[in-house]
């Protein structure tokens, strides 16, 4: 495409140009009885000779030039004005020869067969362009190049022929000593028309190409010039026949211009564009091969290259840092990706502005950053360094409506100290950040032991994507005993996964492994049916109503359609959702606008909503008022130490009499003995749960053994309240 800056320079210098020329053509008009005959009758021919030399150079060019680049670009107009110009070369050709004042040719030269030569091949010019406007442009086949090409000899014989008769056929144009008769001028008029309706045809298609056009027209002003100036002289010595010849001279060169511009600047221009593109695609690609999209950093490639080339240099001790995004995957699987990466590309500029220039950030395939430290004095360096990385994430993020919290769980793995091989110190740096989040400062630097269990869990994240469809995961159920009527009214579901390899895992293990990786959102709606279906299996084989508590993870709260999918599971299962309780956990408070949206839309289903390990969680108790909440659990970590610990004591007395203030029932978890419960019953907490009644049992066993747990329930709960009379 013709820029604009180019546009304008050249419509700037074409101008100064024309009026530059007009000036020229001004003086001479003026003053063109005082030049008359300045160059004298001798020195004129060669004069003449020159400037036609020069004619003849620049439309042979053009008909060569169009020869050459016929083959590569087929077009039957480039090939016409290529053979047009060749017959205008040969008729220049003639004209000059037989130009008065020229050796002799053929028979002695007069200024009859000059004008005449010049007349057709001015003539031929305009109606040949003219022609050329009004042909369609197609592509052609090479050969006819040279029936094309041909013409023009074809031409100048029939010219010589018509010119050369024994007897004149045609009548002379000019008479000597007066100038052009007006047969002459007629003609020169009738080009000059022919080269204004090329003009108007010209400017209509100017935004097309406006340089070439803009060239045309220039030439044609030229031309027309010239053509005025043929019309005016007085013979051939006159300066204004000299003038004329220089403007045609200009016309020419003007449109052997825009004929190069057309078939070889341009689509050379057009050539070296593309290649500069190419070239910039090719640095994008190579761009995008060593960095990583959603951040920018270098990726995993470039920190490879990186280490492969440094790590050796110098004898200095090294360290990766593996950055680990908590709760990433459950965000990825619940909030979507988008969310995901937008969080993503926010902690990436927390760090890159948190990290000194000289370490290197990257961001590896899994969503974990690494950063590469190419010298190490002290690890207390880098346990510092870790800890302002943290500190940065410590404000909230806010994407779109959602204000997220996050923490960085950081691995260190050292050079040469854990390994020299760049592949292992990512490898060790990720195992330690796997180990770091276990920890209460979340940085860990590595040590052997840690491959093991690292590469322990990486199998059961394997292991875990099969286990639900290969039916390996089970619900067990602790019963709920209600202290007002000492009734089991509810259970707690609880997963368990029964590893064909490994045997029994805990959940303790596994949960954390599914939130992880994002397979708790599948493992999560297999529970929450199976519980449901479970509670209607007991109904229909005559056990009273059992209300069902299932454990909900932070990723299925953020998970878009969980509303959606538990009225789906209710209707599916028949389940009446009063008998349905929701156990969330206080980590989950890091949203509260999401989370009260949320936990409203699920209270609208009629299910009841419980906060589970109450009192663990770091958050504020502000939610509570928020949330529509319906029971509190109390820790068993909590109930442990009623006996022993007087300020856990009276942390259960304020959850108990807090509970009742906001009108919230209260579950104490992990009762084992009989002092806790004796003390819970005292304090009228409603409902307990532990080994102390039941630990976790399959479902059989609980519909088979239900009259006898109420039994002991009953046993246990008679012997405190003696005991409790006894000591009143
Ligand atoms: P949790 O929700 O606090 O579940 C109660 C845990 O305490 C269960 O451990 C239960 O076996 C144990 N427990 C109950 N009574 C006593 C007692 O008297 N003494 C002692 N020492 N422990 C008692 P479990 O089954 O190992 O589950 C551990 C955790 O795994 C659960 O803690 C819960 O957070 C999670 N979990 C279990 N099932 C699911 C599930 O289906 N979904 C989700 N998201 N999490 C689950
Ligand atoms: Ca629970
Ligand atoms: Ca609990």
């Amino acid at each position: 495409m013709w820029k604009f800056n180019e546009n304008f320079s050249s419509l700037r210098h074409g101008i100064q140009f024309i009026l530059f020329s007009m000036i020229f053509l001004i003086v001479i008009g003026l003053g063109s009885e005082k030049f008359y005959g300045i160059f004298g009758e001798n020195n004129y021919s060669a004069i003449h000779l020159m400037m036609e030399i020069l004619i003849i150079v620049v439309t042979m060019s053009i008909s060569i030039q169009t020869w050459l680049i016929s083959p590569y670009i087929l077009s039957n107009r480039v090939l016409y004005i290529g053979s047009l110009f060749l017959t205008i070369s040969f008729i220049e050709i003639a004209h000059t020869l037989t130009y008065k004042g020229m050796p002799f040719f053929i028979t002695e030269s007069t200024p009859y067969a000059a004008t005449w030569f010049y007349m057709l091949g001015r003539l031929l010019l305009s109606i040949g362009v003219l022609c050329i406007y009004f042909v369609k442009e197609k592509e052609i086949k090479l050969i006819y190049r040279w029936l094309i090409y041909s013409l023009p000899f074809v031409i100048i014989i029939s010219c010589f022929g018509i010119l050369y008769a024994p007897t004149p056929i045609l009548p002379p144009l000019m008479i000597e000593g007066e100038g052009p008769n007006l047969l002459k001028n007629t003609l020169q008029y009738t080009a000059i028309a022919l080269h204004l309706v090329i003009m108007v045809i010209s400017l209509k298609n100017f935004k097309k190409a406006p340089k070439i056009i803009f060239l045309l027209l220039c030439s044609s002003i030229y031309l027309i010039m010239s053509d005025y100036l043929y019309t005016i002289y007085k013979d051939v010595y006159d300066i204004k026949n000299f003038t004329g010849h220089i403007f045609e001279l200009g016309a020419f060169y003007l449109l052997f211009r825009a004929i190069y511009f057309s078939s070889i600047e341009r689509p050379f221009k057009q050539l070296v564009d593309t290649q500069e593109h190419l070239e910039k695609s090719r640095e994008k690609m190579h761009y995008m091969a060593y960095h990583n999209e959603i951040t920018n950093l270098p990726n995993e490639r470039f920190l490879m290259e990186s280490l492969k080339r440094d790590l050796y240099i110098s004898k200095s001790q090294k360290a990766i840092l593996a950055i680990g995004i908590e709760r990433i995957s459950a965000i990825k699987a619940s909030l979507g990706s988008t969310y995901a990466d937008q969080m993503i590309s926010l902690i990436a500029h927390r760090l890159k502005n948190a990290l000194p220039e000289k370490h290197l950030l990257c961001m590896l395939r899994e969503d974990y950053f690494v950063v590469y430290i190419d010298e190490v004095k002290s690890t207390h360096q880098l346990t510092h360094l870790s800890q302002q990385l943290q500190f940065v994430m410590e404000e909230s993020f806010q994407i779109q409506h959602f204000s997220l919290n996050s923490q960085l769980n950081i691995g260190i793995a050292l050079f040469p100290t854990n390994s020299y091989r760049e592949e292992e110190l990512i490898r060790f740096a990720l195992y330690a950040m796997h180990e770091a989040q276990k920890t209460s400062t979340r940085i860990r630097f590595y040590e052997s032991s840690i491959s093991n269990e690292t590469t322990q869990r990486l199998l059961l994240e394997n292991d875990l994507h099969d286990a639900l469809a290969n039916q390996e995961l089970f619900l067990e159920y602790q019963p709920q005993l209600d202290l007002h009527t000492g009734q089991i009214k509810s259970v707690e579901a609880l997963v368990r996964w029964q590893h064909p390899k490994k045997g029994w895992i805990s959940p303790g293990v596994f949960i954390p492994i599914a939130e992880e990786s994002g397979l708790i959102i599948p493992i999560g709606q297999w529970v929450l049916e199976t519980a449901c279906k479970q509670v209607k299996k007991w109904e229909a084989a005559g056990l009273p109503p059992i209300k069902v508590a299932v454990n909900l993870s932070l990723g299925q709260l953020f998970q878009q359609n969980l509303v959606e999918m538990i009225l789906n599971v209710l209707e599916k299962t028949q389940l009446e959702p009063q008998y349905l309780q929701l156990e969330i956990t206080e980590s989950m408070t890091i949203n509260i606008d999401h989370m009260t949206t949320i936990l409203h839309k699920l209270k609208a289903l009629g299910v009841t909503i419980a906060v589970d390990d109450f009192g663990t969680g770091y958050s504020s108790l502000s939610y509570l008022k928020d949330f529509p909440i319906d029971c509190l659990k109390i820790d068993r970590s909590f109930v442990q130490k009623i006996q022993s610990n007087s300020t856990d004591k009276a942390l259960v007395d304020m959850i108990l009499s807090m509970a009742k203030h906001l009108q919230l029932k209260v579950v104490a978890e992990g009762i084992e003995e009989i002092e806790q419960l004796s003390y819970l019953v005292e304090s009228k907490c409603d409902t307990v749960q532990g080994f102390l009644f039941s630990k976790p049992i399959p479902p059989n066993i609980l519909q088979e053994n239900y009259q006898r747990l109420h039994n002991d329930a009953k046993y246990i709960l008679d012997s405190i309240t003696d005991s409790i009379t006894v000591s009143e």
